[in-house]
Formats: C-alpha cells, sequence, structure tokens
C-alpha cells in the first residue's frame, strides 16, 4: 500500500512528489503521457510569461539564458528536477479509475491496479480544448492545438481566439509565410496578452498584414471555406486551416469518479480547503491549476507550487495522529 499515490507528472505533480521524497513517504507519481506532458506539447518555439525562477519547484535553480524562459529550456530544467530527485515516475500510464475502499483508494490505470492511503490530483487544465460547437468542427484541417508554423507556408489560416495562444500563433504563421485571418469574439486583443507581444500583434492588424475580425463569431467551417458573423452580416471567405485556440478546461471525469464536489455552478472550481488542499473527500488532496476549474487563468506554476507543501504537511500531521492514538 502506497503512503501517496500522485496523478499528472506536470510541475505541480512533480513538486508533490519532491516534497514527499523529503518526507520519506512511499509514493508514486502516474503520468498518462511524457515528463511535463503539458509543456511537451506547448508550441515548439513558445515563450513563458513567467521568469526562470518563478518556475522553479524543489528549491532547485532554472538557469535561462533568456528573460523570459523558452519551453525546451523548461524542458531541460525539470528533466533536471525528476534527476536530482529521482522521482518515482510511471509515464504512459494513464489513471482510468477511482475508488474509495474503506480506509484507502483503489486506483485503476491502463496498466495496473494500486491502493494507496492518501491521493493527489494534479492533472492540470491542458487536455481538453473548449469546443466552438458549431458545424465543420469534427473537419481535420480544424486544430485546438498549435505546434509549429511550417504546415500552414502559404495556407489561409484562421486563428480564433484573442489570448496569448492565439496571438503566438497568428504572429508565427504569419512570419512563416501563411495568410492569417484572426476572427475574435470580443472587441479587442485581449489585456492578458504578453505585454512585449501585444504591440507587435496591433502593429500588424494596424497595417494590414494580419487580418482581424472583432465582435465576430465563426459560424461554420467547410472543406475550403469559413463563415463567420459580424454586424449581423454573415461572412464567408475561403480557407486551408482553422487553429481555433479558445482556451481549454480540466478534465472533470477523474474528479467526479472520486465524489469531489463542485463548488460553484459558474467557475466549475472543485471543492476543496485552502489550509491543506484537501477536497471534501478525507485524503483526496487537489494540487496545481486542476484547483481553478474554469478559471484558467488564476492558477499558475508560481502560485500553485506551494499547494505540494500544504498537502504534504496534512499527510504527515494525519500520520503522526494515527500513530499517536
Ligand atoms: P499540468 O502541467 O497540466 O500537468 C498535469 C499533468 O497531468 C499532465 O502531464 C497530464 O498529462 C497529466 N494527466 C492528466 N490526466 C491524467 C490521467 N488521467 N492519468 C495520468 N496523468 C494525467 N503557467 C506559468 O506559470 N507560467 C507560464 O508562463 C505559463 N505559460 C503557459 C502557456 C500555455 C500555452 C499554456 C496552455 C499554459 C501556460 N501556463 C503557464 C499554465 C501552465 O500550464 C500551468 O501553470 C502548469 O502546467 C500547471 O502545472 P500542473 O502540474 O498543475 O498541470
Amino acid at each position: 500500500m502506497l503512503d501517496v499515490l500522485i496523478i499528472g507528472a506536470g510541475p505541480i505533480g512533480l513538486a508533490c512528489g519532491i516534497e514527499a521524497t523529503k518526507h520519506k513517504l512511499n509514493y508514486l507519481i502516474l503520468e498518462k503521457g511524457v515528463l511535463v506532458n503539458s509543456l511537451y506539447h506547448y508550441p515548439d518555439n513558445m515563450t513563458f510569461f513567467s521568469t526562470s525562477e518563478k518556475l522553479e519547484i524543489g528549491g532547485v535553480p532554472f538557469v535561462s539564458n533568456n528573460p523570459k524562459p523558452r519551453k525546451h529550456e523548461a524542458l531541460e530544467y525539470y528533466r533536471r528536477v525528476a534527476e536530482k530527485f529521482q522521482l518515482n515516475i510511471n509515464f504512459y500510464e494513464s489513471v482510468k479509475g477511482i475508488a474509495k475502499g474503506g480506509d484507502h483508494f483503489v486506483v485503476n490505470t491502463s496498466k495496473g491496479i494500486y491502493k494507496t492511503k492518501s491521493l493527489v490530483i494534479a492533472t492540470g487544465f491542458y487536455d481538453l480544448p473548449n469546443k466552438l460547437n458549431i458545424p465543420g468542427e469534427e473537419l481535420s484541417k480544424v486544430k485546438h492545438y498549435y505546434t509549429d508554423p511550417h504546415p500552414y507556408y502559404r495556407q489561409k489560416v484562421v486563428v480564433i481566439g484573442a489570448q496569448n495562444s492565439a496571438v503566438d500563433a497568428a504572429l508565427e504563421c504569419w512570419r512563416k509565410g501563411a495568410e492569417v485571418t484572426m476572427i475574435v469574439r470580443g472587441p479587442e486583443i485581449a489585456n492578458r496578452v504578453k505585454y512585449w507581444v501585444r504591440p507587435d500583434i496591433e502593429n500588424r492588424i494596424e497595417e494590414g498584414s494580419i487580418k482581424a475580425h472583432f465582435n465576430a463569431n465563426v459560424t461554420k467551417v467547410e472543406e475550403h471555406s469559413l463563415t463567420f458573423m459580424k454586424d449581423n452580416k454573415e461572412h464567408t471567405i475561403p480557407n486551408d486551416f482553422v487553429l481555433a485556440l479558445t482556451g481549454y478546461q480540466p478534465g472533470y471525469d477523474l474528479l467526479k469518479m472520486a465524489g469531489v464536489n463542485i463548488s460553484n455552478e459558474k467557475t466549475m472550481r472543485p471543492s476543496y480547503n485552502e489550509a491543506n488542499m484537501e477536497s471534501n473527500i478525507r485524503q483526496l488532496y487537489l494540487a496545481g491549476v486542476v484547483v481553478g476549474g474554469m478559471e484558467t487563468a488564476k492558477w499558475f506554476i508560481e502560485n500553485s507550487r506551494i499547494h505540494a507543501d500544504l498537502i504534504m504537511n496534512d499527510i504527515m500531521q494525519k500520520i503522526k495522529g494515527e500513530s499517536q492514538s
């Protein structure tokens, strides 16, 4: 029987593993993909909005050559951290089921079954894209993830969205020879766009290099065209690819299966105690950005890495309490 099983080897799952190591707990991290799987799937040339020290875990310095670190530097950093603490991680093992069995949890995975006294869900929010729910969304030319601009060279690309992911993709595709049109639901580029990127996108739109339609909604995608509504008028434009970068949401399946309550209908925030990150289920903890529910811009590595400490301290207190009683 494990003391603690951690689901997800993102930065915060790793931080939990480090704290578990320090407390000499018998722990295991299960990861359905690769180390820091979400980060690995970010765009290849992505620059973090955080400075490198804000991405640090376990007190290991993250030295970057750039003012803000790049994706490949972050991958190197987290590999080093996993090595330094010899973290116990099973990769390519997806958690499929969670059940309570008396005073422990039974966790079913794609490869086996585990019993654990405590459980940490650190599954992030990058696995499920927010869907457009419009005809044609299922076409293979519609992508919800963007990694690199090369496939879009000399193609007519529509980028939907106006947050960091959409703006980065629009600029990069345009620079690598795509004909880019942005379709934005709101009246402007989002406030949260990285301050050093905002002037770039605004100038490209103003000079007409990148076309942009604000207060516009895409209503239909077809093999060679895309239709949107703007000013109560329907517009259809020729189109080869759609990058629908409209955000992501946490997977609620595991949370529901485990019996975690959702505390707020609007934000879909799972219920937990801020003092120790314990959910409404005793000894089931939530860590990292999954705690924000649909509010995916509230938690980052910087403000959620503390969850690891809170959780492992609580587990240690419970263990001490049990041994004294
Ligand atoms: P994640 O990193 O998402 O890790 C969750 C892990 O759980 C994943 O590896 C996933 O594969 C695994 N998992 C999920 N389900 C299962 C399952 N059923 N079984 C097993 N494993 C599972 N944050 C910052 O602090 N600074 C930034 O600059 C920044 N830039 C970002 C840029 C982009 C494009 C995006 C999308 C996000 C960015 N974020 C940034 C937010 C960032 O994603 C999170 O801060 C960080 O990844 C949170 O770590 P986490 O460990 O909570 O979740």
